[in-house]
């Protein structure tokens, strides 16, 4: 599938210290010349809100980052177009869920091209990777980790769960919060996943040999990850590195089951663990509460945008907090962004400015130092103040350098 228009990085004349994340789980050198990078799309119904729209930056950054490095990124993302979620939403609204899920990827993309995202290399939707899909379940199948419950094929996960993520109970509730059926009765183990549903009246399906029906969640992420970073043989290949792929992102949500599931598919599939490491983004809520679709106040980037918003300041605002930590939105966190981009670009347009190269340095390392953007923008801020205040004497930077760097590594093009 076509993704959004490319954004270009401007070069930076600067040394970049290695980027050294705090990871959920795994461990990553960071520093091998080629990068790759699997981030877990949206399920198009409901784009593009701020709890994606952080996600999103926070790979972003890191893409930036590693480019910048002049190492190679391979980036990719999958769409979940065929899911229970956007059925049901289908139905709520009388519409199609194909019409549905187009309108809302077109949406998503047009968001993400407004906040300045880099699009993935390959942003592959799970109805046109069915062919893919088809081939890695039979692929489980013959390797004996299925069985079958009136139809439907569920895959077995009794040996994999001594690395359960979380305690067993709550690995239970979680997934039974996020899409699973740990109660259906004739389960050999509550927390089996599904791996592909037989088909239901009025459902759309997909023709297997093992059964007309539609893909589980887990398994498409893997199959999506592993055939647009390893390359079309990845079935039949060998891996010669240890791990299939360097970093595997998505929100804190997203650690179980659906990481976890995946990762245990992609090893069942290839015989080498998934990803060096995984890194999850914080949630983000609304005026004190978490933001949810149940809640019904999730806040929409296009609405804002709609709204006459500026993207710049959008990403600004996302920016103002630690990619990992739990934040809240509010009026005034959009209001203290308009402000501050107000400043800075004030302080930009200036003849003579403070200087800028120790600021570009400030930037980096703090970015260097697991995505430190309050930092970054704080350092940016006192240039700023010091711009405003000529409060400099001998040094003086250069306000085009400056906005260069920060259109480089934050993508804020001011
Ligand atoms: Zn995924």
């Amino acid at each position: 599938m076509r993704s959004w228009p490319t954004v270009v990085i401007p070069p930076l004349n600067h040394e970049l210290p290695p980027l050294k994340l705090r990871l959920t789980s795994g461990k990553l050198e960071n520093s091998s010349a080629h990068f790759r990078m699997y981030v877990c799309g949206i399920t198009p119904y409901d784009a593009t809100h701020l709890g994606h729209a952080a996600t999103y930056l926070t790979f972003d950054l890191i893409n930036r980052y590693t480019q910048l490095q002049n190492r190679k990124v391979s980036f990719v993302e999958n769409i979940t177009d065929i899911d229970d979620p956007l059925l049901v939403r289908a139905e709520r609204d009388a519409t199609d869920w194909q019409s549905l899920a187009t309108s809302q990827i077109e949406l998503y993309a047009g968001d993400m091209s407004a906040l300045r995202i880099l699009p993935p290399e390959y942003f592959e939707s799970v109805t046109q990777s069915m062919e893919l899909i088809v081939l890695a379940v039979t692929k489980v199948i013959d390797a004996g980790f299925t069985y079958s419950l009136d139809g439907d094929i569920y895959f077995r996960s009794k040996d994999f769960l001594d690395e359960l993520p979380i305690p067993y109970e709550q690995a239970l509730s979680e997934f039974a919060e996020r899409g699973g059926d740990p109660k259906r009765p004739g389960k050999e183990e509550p927390l089996d996943p599904l791996l592909w549903l037989a088909n239901k009246p009025n459902e759309p399906g997909w023709p297997a040999p093992f059964g007309f029906g539609r893909p589980g969640w887990h398994i498409e992420c893997s199959v999506i990850a592993l055939r647009y970073l390893l390359g079309a043989d990845y079935l039949e290949s060998k891996i010669d590195r240890e791990f299939c792929i360097d970093l595997q992102g998505g929100g804190s949500d997203l650690i179980f089951p659906h990481h976890f599931m995946s990762a245990i598919l992609a090893k069942v599939l290839t015989g080498k663990p998934f990803a060096a490491g995984y890194l999850h983004t914080g949630m983000v809520g609304l005026d004190g509460e978490k933001m949810s679709k149940s809640k019904g106040n999730l806040v929409f980037v296009s609405k804002l945008l709609k709204s006459g918003v500026d993207p710049m300041v959008i990403r600004f605002a996302l920016l103002q907090n630690r990619y990992s930590s739990d934040r809240m939105w509010t009026d005034d966190v959009l209001h203290q962004a308009t402000l501050k981009v107000a400043k800075l670009r004030s302080a930009l347009a200036r003849m003579e400015v403070a200087q800028t190269s120790t600021v570009i340095d400030g930037v980096i390392s703090a970015l260097s130092d697991d995505l430190d953007t309050p930092k970054a923008l704080e350092l940016l801020d006192v240039w700023a103040s010091n711009t405003e205040s000529a409060k400099f004497s001998e040094l003086i930077g250069s306000a085009g350098e400056l906005s260069r760097a920060l259109d480089s590594l934050l993508g804020l093009a001011l």
